[in-house]
């Protein structure tokens, strides 16, 4: 195999570019479905109007579009959704996503465990990392805590590295704590996290930078983004807000042409971003202060 050859990955004939991802990156999403088993009130997904025009990319082509991507040890493409299990070709995607690739999961484990563990091996989503590579979402709303840590225990018995995360939105969070003190006392990882978004008429969160979310204005700036974010149909947003509201994509993981350009762009969205995008979190380190995008003012 010559350089150029070597430099491009491809099925059935169709050979594409590899696309490295920028030192800065920190993280890969891939929303492979916005379908969903369960329908939690909060859920951030349907935050904007979310547009479930296109269609979704089948297994060859989501194998042929991720295996192009050239990541890190430390940056897995994290396949989430809706619910990613849900994909009729989950299987058959995981398995075709080129080996040196590390894979994580985001899913609510509504999911049929036995299948999951005969087709996908406990290595093919385990990665150097603080916290578990599948990370289970607990919604008090709509799921009941012991058969999910069930299904847990099975899992880390066959050797996976799974978590549970569980939101501490105001009208659940003792629910979530009591599920948290069930999971901890039979050895299961359970975290918190912070809600996010409107509850009440009070917008929840912490967020780096003033206004964006409330949607009371809508202003011109500069933003620079530190993730890769691939819609169901194979469309790369420049973040959550812009996938959430079907707005017009930086380019589709399935071009021959396409690369990552990281630089800032210019939004006239400021006042609407997603709570995910401009939230303060932590970064693939666990360091706190991280934003995924950086805003400007200006043109
Ligand atoms: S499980 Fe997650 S994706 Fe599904 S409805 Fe609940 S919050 Fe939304
Ligand atoms: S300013 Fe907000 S809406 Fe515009 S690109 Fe950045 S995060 Fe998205």
């Amino acid at each position: 195999m010559n350089g150029d050859q070597a430099d491009r990955v491809g099925q059935d004939g169709g050979a594409l570019p590899r696309v490295a991802l920028p030192a800065g990156y920190n993280y890969v999403g891939v929303f492979l479905t916005f379908d969903c088993t369960l329908r939690c009130g909060y859920c951030l997904n349907r935050f904007g109007r979310l547009t479930r025009k296109g269609r979704t990319l089948n297994a060859n082509e989501w194998a042929k579009g991720l295996s192009r991507l050239v990541t890190r040890p430390d940056l897995p493409v994290t396949l989430q959704g809706g619910e990613p299990t849900m994909h009729p070709d989950f299987h058959a995607i995981v398995s075709g996503i080129r080996p040196v690739l590390p894979v994580d999961l985001l899913t609510n484990l509504e999911l049929d465990v036995g299948r999951f563990m005969n087709e996908i091996p406990p290595g093919r989503m385990k990665r150097e990392a603080p916290y578990a590579s599948i990370r289970v979402s607990y919604h008090p709303e709509t799921m009941t805590v012991e058969p999910l840590a069930e299904k847990v225990l099975t899992l880390l018995s066959g050797g996976y590295s799974v978590g549970i995360w569980g939101v501490l939105h105001p009208g659940s969070a003792e629910a979530v704590l009591r599920a948290q003190a069930y999971c901890l006392e039979r050895g299961i990882d359970f975290r918190t996290k912070e809600f996010l978004g409107m509850h009440e008429d009070t917008l929840h969160g912490h967020y780096a930078f003033p206004g964006a979310c409330e949607g009371h204005f809508r202003k011109r700036v500069r933003c620079r983004t530190t993730e890769l974010l691939i819609g169901p149909g194979g469309d790369v947003f420049r973040c959550h807000a812009d996938l959430y509201e079907g707005r017009e994509p930086v380019g589709h993981i399935l071009d021959a042409s396409f690369r990552i350009d990281d630089r800032f762009r210019s939004c006239d969205h400021f006042g609407h971003c997603n709570p995910c995008d401009v939230k303060t979190k932590t970064d693939r380190f666990q360091r706190d202060g991280h934003t995924s995008v950086t805003i400007e003012s200006g043109e």
